[in-house]
């Protein structure tokens, strides 16, 4: 399936089924993992907003919910600076802390993150992303442990992603149409 968004064209990468299925999973392990234990949801906003409102739906253990909002996208185009745009709004010292991202790219704004929440000193911090693109990381995150997809190294959107702050409502993931260049 293809479709347009403002000046670019997409084509269809992971349908919604399949998100849906990946999602149930890493739910079930989440509950396993953090059995009797009352774990802290950090949403990054606001990509990861569809994402987590799913996966919570299969996490079955009791815990809270929190989130922070940085910017680092232009467009399609990561400008590398991070901004703080919501700080952290509840006190994480001695939680385990699960920061749930729609996209790992390069991985500073994790790095940021995962920085910003340790601060606070957590009992615990990991990270659950629906999305990894393994060739464009440029730091080595250990905390990285719940992965949805990993998948090329190509602007996506859709479920919850955007491109100049459309797409956010498609139910599917859609990735950028190659355009070769006419030099
Ligand atoms: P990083 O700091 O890892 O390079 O970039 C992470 C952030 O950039 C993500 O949380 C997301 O907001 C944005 N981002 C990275 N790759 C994409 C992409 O392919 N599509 C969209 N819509 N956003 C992306
Ligand atoms: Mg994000």
């Amino acid at each position: 399936m293809h479709i347009q968004i403002d000046d670019k064209d997409f084509n269809l990468l992971i349908e919604y089924d399949q998100i849906k299925k990946r999602t149930r999973l890493i739910g079930i392990q989440l509950n396993v993992d953090y059995d009797n234990r009352v774990p802290v949801f950090v949403g990054v906003l606001n990509g990861s907003f569809v994402f987590l409102a799913d996966l919570l739906k299969e996490v079955t253990i009791s815990s809270e919910v929190t989130f922070v909002k940085v910017s680092s996208y232009d467009g399609d185009k990561n400008t590398g600076v991070i901004k703080k745009q919501v700080g952290l709004q509840m006190d994480l010292k001695d939680r385990d802390v699960i920061i749930v991202e729609d996209i790992v790219d390069s991985g500073a704004t994790l790095r940021y993150i995962i920085d910003m929440i340790r601060e606070q000193n957590p009992a615990s911090v990991c990270v659950c992303t629906l999305l990894l693109k393994p060739k464009s990381l440029k730091e080595d995150i250990e905390e990285i442990t719940y992965v949805g997809f990993e998948i090329p190294d190509e602007f996506v959107v859709g479920y919850g992603l955007d491109y100049k702050g459309l797409g956010r409502n498609l139910k599917d993931i859609y990735r950028a149409q190659y355009v070769p260049s006419e030099t």
